[in-house]
């Protein structure tokens, strides 16, 4: 059995393309019929792609966070040593900043991988994204696949219906839609 890796219908071996979305098949899906769920609690390849996908997400929004709060201490740290009190506006930049946050991971994100095919996280992890008809990532590709990233409860969705269709392990939702996957190029295994 053969099943569409973008809308998970199954389709006939030898078939080029998708009878019902119209994607093209060949040479990639020819995965069984398990559901990406059905594989994670089985396969340990499975379980190694998205522990990579974990961890290089922590990273990332880790950094993220790291890199916003030196640039608020750059911005208030000076005045406040060299004796001038909190800088005018202060709270209103402190205020601001944070919740900023929330727009700040997905822009950081979806220009990553526009520019590079990866963010840093997913560099050290060894992942990398690419498309599925060969073409370079570009803004708009990066957007679709990552904009989910945005509320913790639509990337949670996003994996969910991902993981719950049939012909591909490693796309949430958003990379089927945008065409996209995450592939390892590395060749060691943090679950074995
Ligand atoms: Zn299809």
């Amino acid at each position: 059995m053969v099943f569409c890796w973008k809308c998970g219908t199954e389709v006939r071996e030898d078939a080029s393309f998708c009878q019902k979305c119209g994607t093209p098949i060949k040479p990639t899906a020819t995965l069984e019929g398990k559901t990406g769920f059905e594989f994670l609690t089985s396969e340990k390849t499975a379980q190694d792609h998205w522990a990579r996908r974990g961890i290089a997400y922590v990273i990332d929004s880790v950094l993220v966070g790291v890199a916003v709060f030196i640039l608020v201490l750059a911005t208030v740290l000076p005045p406040v040593v060299l004796g001038g009190g909190l800088p005018f506006g202060w709270g209103l930049w402190f205020g601001g900043i944070f919740p900023l946050m929330v727009l700040l991971i997905p822009a950081y994100f979806i220009l990553a991988e526009a520019l590079y095919a990866k963010t840093l996280g997913k560099h050290i992890m060894g992942l990398r994204v690419v498309r599925r008809d060969g073409k370079r990532m570009d803004l708009e590709t990066s957007f679709l696949r990552n904009i989910s990233k945005i509320h913790p409860i639509l990337l949670i969705l996003d994996l969910a219906a991902g993981l719950g269709m049939r012909g591909e392990v490693t796309q949430k939702f958003s990379d089927r839609y945008a065409g996209t996957v995450v592939e390892v190029s590395s060749q060691s295994r943090i679950i074995s």
